[in-house]
Order: C-alpha cells, then sequence, then structure tokens
C-alpha cells in the first residue's frame, strides 16, 4: 500500500516514482473490480480539449469522458463554481433546500421545454434517472384499466442498474443478472415495429433518441413524431433518455427539439454538470402529477455542490452559446471526416458533436488504439464503429489538430 502510494501525484499534476512506465497497471490489476479492463493511459491532469497522462505525454481529447466534460477539462467557470461552493455548503440532506438546486430546476424546465408544469427529481448519475422513470412508468395506471407493458429499443442503452439494465436492449449485459424487473419489452427501432407493439397496456415506450453506445445510431426519419402520436393515444408516457444527447451535444439542448416534440418524460446527466457527479428526471405536464411524497429519493440527489456545478455548465454554454458551436462545429467535423475520403470510412452518423464514424472493416479498436499513440483519444463503442464527442469548446484549433492526428492513425493502419 505505501509503496504504491508512492506513486501518488501532487495537485500540479507531477508524479513520482511508481505510477510510471505503465507502473500503474499492476495496482490497477489488484485493486480495482474486475468489471473493468485494464485502461489505456493514467491521466493526471487536463486543460481545454488536452489531458496529459502520467508519462507526460498529452493528447486531444474527443471523447470528453463519453460526452460528460461538457466544458473540457478545468473550465474556470466551473472550477470557480465548485470551489466557492464546497467552500460554502457542499450537502445538506433533502430536509433543506439550498439556492442552486431551485436554479438548477428552473434551468432545466426552461431548456426542456418542460415549462411551469416540469418538475425535476436529482440523482447522481445516469442509471439513477432511468431508474427513476421506470417507477414513474409503473405509476401510470391509465384511464383504461391496468398498465403491465413498457416498450423499449433494442440496442438501446439505459445503465447497469438492476432496472435500467432491464430497460437496456443488449442481452450479453442482462443476462448474467436475470431476473430483472419485469414487463419490459424490446422492439426494433422502426415505425412498423411501434405501431404493431402499442396498445392501451403499454405504461411507457423507453426511446435513446441517438443511440450512443451502440455506435451513435440514428433513429429512423419520423420515428420521434409517429412515437409522440402514439403514446399519446394510447396514454403511454413517451421517455427520452437524453443522458448522452442532452444539454447541447447534438446541436439543440435536447436531440428530441429536432423532432419538433415535447416527451412526458426526459432523462438527463452525463454533460450537465460537466464531470461532477449528477442526474435528473425531468416531467412534462400530467406526468409531474405521477410521483407523490416518499415515494422516491437519494441522500446526495440535488446536493448543492453537484447542482452548483449543473449551473455554472448551463449558464457557461448559454453565454458561449455552445448549442450552436455543436451545431456548426459538428458539421464542420463531419465533413471533415468525409474528405479523408478513406476505404476505411463507411458512413459518418449523429447530430452536433455526437458523431459516428461507420467502418468498412472491422477495424475500431486497433483505430482508436493508433489515434491513442498519435495523441488522440477516441472511441471504439464496437468493432465498427467509432465514437467521437468532443468538448462543446471545440474550435479552429482543436478540429485542425484532429485533423492532423487522426489522418495519422488512419494512414498507420
Ligand atoms: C451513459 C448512459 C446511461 C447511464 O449513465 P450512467 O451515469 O453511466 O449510469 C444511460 N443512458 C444513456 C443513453 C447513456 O449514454
Amino acid at each position: 500500500m505505501s509503496e504504491a502510494l508512492n506513486g501518488s501525484r501532487t495537485t500540479t499534476g507531477e508524479v513520482a516514482g511508481a505510477w510510471l512506465d505503465g507502473g500503474w497497471k499492476a495496482p490497477f490489476g489488484d485493486a480495482i473490480m474486475r468489471t473493468l479492463a485494464t485502461p489505456k493511459r493514467m491521466l493526471v491532469r487536463g486543460e481545454g480539449c488536452r489531458v496529459w497522462d502520467v508519462d507526460g505525454n498529452e493528447y486531444l481529447d474527443f471523447l470528453a469522458g463519453i460526452a460528460v466534460n461538457a466544458l473540457g477539462h478545468a473550465h474556470p467557470a466551473l472550477v470557480d463554481a465548485v470551489s466557492a461552493q464546497v467552500a460554502t455548503l457542499a450537502h445538506v440532506s433533502n430536509y433543506f433546500s439550498t439556492p442552486s438546486q431551485l436554479e438548477l430546476a428552473q434551468r432545466l424546465r426552461v431548456i426542456t421545454g418542460a415549462g411551469d408544469r416540469g418538475r425535476v427529481l436529482f440523482g447522481n448519475s445516469g442509471a439513477e434517472a432511468n431508474e427513476a422513470a421506470f417507477k414513474l412508468a409503473r405509476l401510470n395506471k391509465g384511464p383504461h384499466g391496468r398498465k403491465t407493458r413498457v416498450l423499449a429499443l433494442h440496442n438501446a442503452f439505459h445503465g447497469r442498474t438492476m432496472g435500467s439494465l432491464a430497460l437496456t436492449g443488449k442481452p450479453p449485459m442482462r443476462e448474467a443478472f436475470e431476473p430483472l424487473p419485469g414487463g419490459v419489452e424490446h422492439i426494433d427501432s422502426t415505425i412498423e415495429a411501434l405501431e404493431a407493439a402499442i396498445d392501451d397496456r403499454v405504461a411507457a415506450l423507453f426511446v435513446e433518441p441517438i443511440k450512443g453506445e451502440a455506435g451513435v445510431l440514428d433513429l429512423p426519419e419520423g420515428f420521434l413524431r409517429r412515437a409522440r402520436e402514439l403514446t399519446e393515444k394510447h396514454h403511454a408516457l413517451l421517455i427520452v433518455d437524453e443522458i448522452q444527447t442532452g444539454v447541447g451535444r447534438t446541436g439543440r439542448w435536447f436531440a428530441y427539439q429536432h423532432a419538433d416534440i415535447l416527451p412526458d418524460a426526459v432523462t438527463v446527466a452525463k454533460g450537465m454538470a460537466g464531470g461532477v457527479p449528477i442526474g435528473a428526471l425531468v416531467t412534462f405536464g400530467w406526468a409531474s402529477d405521477l410521483f407523490t411524497q416518499g415515494q422516491h429519493g437519494s441522500t446526495f440527489g440535488g446536493n448543492p455542490l453537484a447542482t452548483a456545478a449543473g449551473n455554472a455548465v448551463l449558464a457557461e454554454i448559454e453565454r458561449s452559446d455552445l448549442v450552436g458551436n455543436a451545431a456548426r462545429r459538428g458539421e464542420e467535423l463531419k465533413q471533415l471526416i468525409r474528405s479523408f475520403d478513406s476505404p476505411l470510412i463507411d458512413d459518418v452518423r449523429g447530430h452536433g458533436l455526437l458523431i459516428g464514424i461507420g467502418l468498412t472493416d472491422g477495424e475500431a479498436h486497433r483505430l482508436s488504439d493508433a489515434a491513442l499513440a498519435n495523441g488522440l483519444i477516441i472511441n471504439a463503442p464496437n468493432e465498427s464503429s467509432i465514437r467521437l464527442a468532443p468538448p462543446l469548446i471545440v474550435g479552429d484549433a482543436e478540429l485542425a489538430e484532429f485533423r492532423e492526428r487522426f489522418g495519422r492513425a488512419l494512414a498507420s493502419l
């Protein structure tokens, strides 16, 4: 233990001893649960769109902690807000409210479009937000008798806790943990499959509007609008999981806004507090009346530290029009990727700064490793897809740098 701690870093990111030259890998393998593969690098510091590893190498970060570091690393707006809040009041329990909690709830009501009838339930992660949404679905009894069915989409990812895993449409993740909470049926992501499946016994339809973990797969044109019509007709909740797509990532505040609809509930997490753990369920209209006192709760959920971080992030996104930046830079980045004209690149998917690159060969892991070796962090969610989710602050310099490093990685395969 003391041996391993010799490698601890100082706050300036300087590192001594045992962590250098891959020396961290054995302690990682020893102490961290086997659920995680050995990471590719040990990181010690970040600034803007860059991070540095323990050996002093610099990387352009086009993953942003999987769409989390919306403002990049060590953004002064987030650093100042969190520092000030932790020096004032970090946590109070749900017996008390705080100004930052109410401010963030109000901000979420505005940017989601839920407005005055919107309500917010705070948690600490995406999975927890979806757990809350699942409980909300159970409370939808409907006017026509008992609702027993919950619909979700094949290949959609909703989290790893038992309830959110029940919603997740990826059998290999689920099988070891069955039986999971019941009633969930997975359907194909087509309008026809939805029309065939939905009826008055459906309590809720869960939709991931762009399937991030599946490789950034867009829904078919018109799916969300049809889903809105059908769920309304059958008094089913339309619940949109915007944990990865939300908070400006796709070039709108939320991806459902591209389809010009309002859902009954939306789950938000990843990018909302720029790296401080947070999650939220936001309800709209009649869905805001389903939960009653005592039916859900969380010790940390909505605490002043996390909500202050959320306010800082949302305020900075507004101040610097990062939603607009995501839309513009996303288009530029897609153009840039297409301009490589590589036989390896099959298609370019996604919206704004959530971009998937479909590969002709199953070379995604090799390509992401080659990128890393060339100072670029990207991600291979599966063998045939590359995912890009850079900080929303990317500009000309970062795009130029990406072109160079990604080009070198492509050429090296
Ligand atoms: C990441 C993610 C989740 C789970 O969030 P956690 O914070 O990891 O629990 C759920 N849904 C989607 C769409 C996600 O991208």
